[in-house]
């Protein structure tokens, strides 16, 4: 039968009072207290009178307290919307408006921040941190032992609100129901990752991402214990993982490649870990062949999108001769491709991709319309989500992700794939990573630039780097320009901001 996390979190509460759930700087939190602290914040929603269905939001770095308020708040049938700390006052104050926040959650570094947005935020803020810009957790919450009014949850309720990324555009409130999570649980997910009462999951990426809410969720619904860590650090996370013996983690691609860096990530003990996570954006096949060889458990790279629900196709470990994929559809997942008009591409051709699962958000929050043109139907009558992003199946069902559609470069008539073009260039030996877009151009439309970061210690010609990459690339694909630069600009989950770099090339700078 349908169990909430709160539910379960509950009955490990009740079987394991004493196993931990959560680790941060060294205090540790027992399921049997995390239990009675997500059932006060619920009786104290319920106290200032929230509903199921009504909404708070968080907007603080992780900590404990920022767990208890997200789970106290699900417990309630309350619906959470967590927020990026990076993200401006102004958008901040759009999302807790558009969201219908009642309460937010913060800290004292997002209080003061926010500040200069308060005359437009009409939640009432509470301190995680019993700091001065708000009500103090402490003194907000009700007397120590209050007991929240059951909540019978259906399956299709809201869960949480997340904020997409905005990698292309201005972030989109993706409404996800419970059975989401119950399906991660359910659905052949938890065995391929393996998490489970003896686990560890070490999680140094942001809350307010779906990325990190994955494993977040599914460790606490199996009985395992999170470790958190509020701001990553290469040689940081490696002395916690040897420390307290991690098995499970999830980190980005920038993260791997900064962890691999470390000179001397080899002397570090990381025996015990069973299965790494990456998601988010594209792994590169030399990266993930690198990380297999030095870093002992599996590795999955794990392909989805808040919208899809996070987990649509999985790469593991045991196919290493298809590195360059993201893998198969996971069970109860259904991946196609279709053309512009709507219609299925025929098999190994390319397609923008879309997703079929139990756990496909409800919607875009107050956007009906961008709902509708996110969905794609089956000629058999299934609901799917477009991802937006353009791959192909190869001969063994393996899925290839391409680019994002809207990174796609129309060049004279042709398409050029910026993947193709970087991965050419990120070839030579001067260039530890690269990016490809697209700039308008009066002869063709459009035409490609590189951005190109130098490896440590290695000089370059931007000039040498075009005619290099231009000899070993197709005649529709030539780079118009190469631009070297310190560091390409990332989202906060680690993301290329590829509108950002085509937005910088066409002032004049890089
Ligand atoms: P926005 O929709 O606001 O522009 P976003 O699409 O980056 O932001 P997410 O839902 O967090 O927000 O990310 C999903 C996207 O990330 C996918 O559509 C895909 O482009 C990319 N992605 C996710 N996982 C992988 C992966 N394993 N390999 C390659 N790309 C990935
Ligand atoms: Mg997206």
């Amino acid at each position: 039968p349908f169990a909430t996390v709160p539910d379960l979190i509950r009955t490990h509460a009740e079987e394991r009072p004493d196993a931990w759930a959560l680790v941060q700087d060294g205090v540790t939190v027992s399921y049997g207290a995390l239990n009675a602290a997500a059932e006060r914040v619920a009786a104290t929603l319920q106290r200032d009178g929230l509903q199921p269905g009504d909404v708070i939001s968080i907007c603080a770095g992780t900590s404990i307290a920022y767990v208890t308020a997200f789970l106290g708040a699900l417990r309630a049938g309350v619906v959470a919307a967590p927020l990026a700390p990076s993200a401006t006052p102004d958008s901040l104050a759009h999302m807790i408006a558009d969201a219908g926040a009642s309460h937010l959650f913060v800290d004292a570094a997002n209080a003061d921040a926010l500040a200069a947005a308060s005359d437009r935020i009409n939640a009432r803020w509470i301190t995680l941190d019993d700091s001065a810009g708000g009500t103090p957790f402490g003194d907000w919450l009700a007397e120590e032992g209050a007991r929240a009014d059951a909540v019978a949850i259906e399956p299709e309720w809201p869960f949480n609100i997340i904020y997409s990324s905005g990698t292309t555009g201005t972030p989109k409130g993706i409404v996800q129901p419970h059975q989401l999570r119950w399906g991660h649980i359910r659905r052949g997910i938890s065995d391929e990752y393996g998490i489970g009462p003896e686990s560890i999951t070490l999680l140094s990426t942001p809350l307010y991402s779906n990325t990190t809410l994955v494993p977040f969720f599914q460790t606490l619904a199996l009985g395992g214990a999170l470790l958190l860590m509020a701001k990553f650090d290469a040689v940081r996370y490696l002395q916690l993982a040897e420390q307290y013996r991690v098995t499970h983690t999830i980190l980005v691609p920038v993260q791997y490649q900064r962890i691999m860096d470390v000179p001397d990530f080899d002397a570090y003990d990381l025996s015990a870990f069973q299965c790494k996570l990456c998601t988010s954006a594209p792994f590169r096949a030399d990266l993930k062949a690198d990380v297999l060889a030095r870093w002992p458990g599996r590795l999955i790279d794990n392909y989805g999108m808040t919208e899809g629900g996070g987990v649509c196709s999985l790469l593991a470990h045991h196919h290493p001769d298809k590195l360059h994929t993201v893998g198969q559809p996971v069970p109860g997942h259904d991946i196609r491709l279709i053309d512009d008009d709507g219609n299925e591409v025929p098999h190994g051709e390319m397609g923008e991709i879309v997703g079929h699962s139990p756990g496909l958000m409800i919607g875009y929050h107050n956007q009906p319309e961008k709902t509708a043109e996110a969905e794609w139907h089956s000629p058999d009558g299934r609901r799917f989500i477009r991802t937006g992003d353009i791959g192909r199946f190869d001969e063994d069902g393996f899925l290839v992700i391409m680019d994002r559609k809207k990174d796609m470069i129309i060049s004279g008539g042709f398409n050029i794939y910026p993947t193709d073009l970087e991965a050419v260039l990120r070839d030579h030996p001067a260039v530890h990573d690269c990016a490809v877009v697209g700039v308008p151009s009066e002869q063709w439309g459009e035409t490609p630039v590189a951005f190109a970061v130098l490896e440590r210690g290695h000089e370059a010609e931007p000039d040498a780097l075009l005619s290099w990459a231009n000899n070993r690339l197709g005649k529709t694909q030539r780079l118009a320009d190469v631009r070297c630069v310190d560091a390409l600009p990332l989202s906060a989950i680690g993301k290329v901001l590829k509108r950002e770099l085509r937005d910088r090339y066409q002032q004049g700078m890089s």
